[in-house]
């Protein structure tokens, strides 16, 4: 077909008259149906996807499924005053949140509106709650651990800064403590944090805020909340709005924490609002982009290079999974998204080792560079202990007759898993785990009996925190963060005071251990 040079000219004529011009968009539909918060709506024919829609000039709305002659779309907020036969208008905007230092210490709804009472915002910065993921070339790896506080976890599944550690289990095993302590342990580390609870009742998510305050750690917080009371489309938005106030701050260089709480409500509510606007379901009902749905959410967590500020956001999302089956559709999405799991064990927690980290199903695919040398110095054949541990526990189920060498790894894992238990809300550094790693490694547990771990756990810290010998080695400990050989020597011989305070008289020297008494009083 020859081109009509005419044609062409004028159209580019007509671009360039037109460039910069601000686009003012008025374009007004109605309301063909509505119900459950999600509408259908005739005469908007050039919405965009994403697009906010505004119904009664007061209620916010979202176009998500664009078909040819109608458009579906959800209403974010109170979907009761709006009629069958209204108005509806564009706005050519895409949704917002607020973001900024201003929402720190707050409680906000899942687009980012303050519900805690104390005011809305006044600086008035927003941003869109849909972006694209940092790109391969701004990244860089990982390599600052991102402490949790929780032993079990820093020593053996170490997170780093930048990472995204998928924290799955079943119902109450411990899933939002884990989370909620991490949050604790970042006070004073210079990470701000964002809580991102997803279909919750109201009352848990007032619990997490009151422990949040009591702990001080509202300060660098802010919780989002979109609680089982909202509609479908606010759940479904808000780890999004959660991010996108996480990213304003990585952007600015810092390092932010991110916790969604959890991602399983959060495809239930996609799954409602999908097949209310009549997508076709797939798999358990879920429809076909419920991938899609939470790996460009996880994406969006990173850690950026120098030029764009070196921030990072680590992101902990939460699955709560039935009957402890991880192959199912949502939890297999997310372990295949994330890089590395936490798995919690319903026989664990019941049997009280708490947190009931599961450490032959966990994995951090980020390793020991998230780790201090000074833990992966003392840490390294943790894992591999508990694993032959677990191994031979099953077996002996069946012997009774078990030799030297098997009672000895048997009872030297049963000490380590009760080092490994720590309650809520008791944060330990990565340098006191690592003096508890090298007292592991040293063997010097097997001078204790089981049920005295705790307390030799206890007077452990107490001694490094309060005597003045313990002090000045911890003190050391902490600006080298690695051992040589006098800082180890000097950390046993404190390690070994406590013991021989703890463990007075050995009266009977073959259950208890399997050392001889010459080789206690060698004991320096
Ligand atoms: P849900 O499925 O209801 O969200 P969850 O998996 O998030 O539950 P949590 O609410 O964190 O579980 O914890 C369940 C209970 O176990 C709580 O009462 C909590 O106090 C207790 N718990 C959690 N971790 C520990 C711990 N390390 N030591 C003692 N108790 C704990
Ligand atoms: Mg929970």
């Amino acid at each position: 077909m020859p081109l009509k040079i005419d044609e062409i000219t004028e159209v580019i004529k007509k671009q360039i008259l037109d460039y910069g011009k601000e686009v003012v968009v008025q374009e007004v539909g109605t309301v063909a149906s509505i119900g459950d918060g999600v509408a259908l709506l005739f005469g908007l024919d050039k919405v965009m996807m994403g697009e906010l829609l505004i119904f009664n000039d007061n209620v916010f709305g979202m176009a998500l499924n664009l078909e040819e002659g109608a458009v579906g779309a959800v209403i974010i907020g109170d979907d009761s005053q709006i009629k069958q036969g209204g108005k509806v208008r564009r706005t050519g905007k895409v949704v917002k949140t607020p973001v900024g230092d201003e929402l720190l210490g707050r409680v906000v709804n899942g687009i980012g509106n303050p519900i805690d009472g104390n005011g809305p915002f006044v600086n008035n910065e927003f941003a869109p709650v849909e972006r694209i993921a940092s790109g391969v070339m701004s990244r860089k790896s990982i390599d600052q651990p991102l402490e949790t506080g929780i032993f079990a976890i820093d020593s053996i599944i170490p997170i780093g800064k930048g990472q995204r550690e998928l924290i799955i289990g079943d119902r109450q095993t411990g899933k939002t403590a884990i989370a909620i302590d991490t949050i604790i342990n970042q006070k004073g580390k210079n990470v701000k944090c964002v809580y991102v609870a997803i279909g919750q009742k109201e009352s848990t998510v007032a619990q997490v805020v009151q422990k949040l305050k009591q702990a001080g750690s509202m300060d660098y917080t802010v919780v989002v909340s979109a609680s089982a009371s909202e509609s479908a489309p606010m759940q479904y938005i808000s780890p999004y709005t959660g991010v996108t106030i996480a990213e304003e701050w990585m952007n600015k260089g810092d390092d932010v924490l991110i916790v969604y709480d959890d991602l399983s409500k959060h495809a239930i509510a996609y799954r409602t609002l999908s097949l209310l606007l009549r997508r076709p379901p797939g798999r358990e009902a879920y429809p076909g982009d419920v991938f899609y749905l939470h790996s460009r959410l996880l994406e969006r967590a990173a850690n950026v290079n120098e030029k764009l500020g070196g921030g990072s956001i680590t992101a902990l999302p939460i699955i709560e999974t039935q009957a402890g089956d991880i192959s199912a559709y949502i939890p297999t999405n997310v372990i295949s998204i994330t890089d590395g799991q936490i798995f919690l064990s319903e026989q664990l927690f019941n049997s009280g080792i708490r947190p009931a980290v599961d450490t032959g199903l966990s994995v951090s695919r980020v390793g020991s560079s998230a780790q201090i040398k000074a833990v992966k110095q003392m840490g390294g054949t943790l894992k591999l202990e508990l694993a032959q541990y677990y191994e031979l526990q099953a077996f002996a189920k069946f012997g009774s007759d078990l030799d030297d060498a098997t009672r000895t790894t048997l009872e030297h894992g049963a000490k380590i898993v009760e080092l490994l238990k720590q309650r809520q809300f008791t944060p330990l550094s990565e340098i006191m785990q690592s003096i508890f790693l090298l007292a592991i490694k040293e063997r010097y547990i097997k001078w204790l009996p089981i049920e005295e771990m705790a307390n030799f756990k206890s007077e452990v810290i107490k001694h490094f925190e309060k005597d003045e010998d313990g002090k000045a080695v911890l003190k050391l400990l902490n600006v080298e963060k690695a051992y040589d050989e006098s800082l180890t020597e000097q950390v046993q011989t404190e390690v070994v005071k406590v013991l021989k305070r703890v463990v007075k008289t050995v009266k009977d020297w073959k259950s208890v251990n399997f050392g001889t008494e010459a080789e206690w009083r060698k004991l320096k």
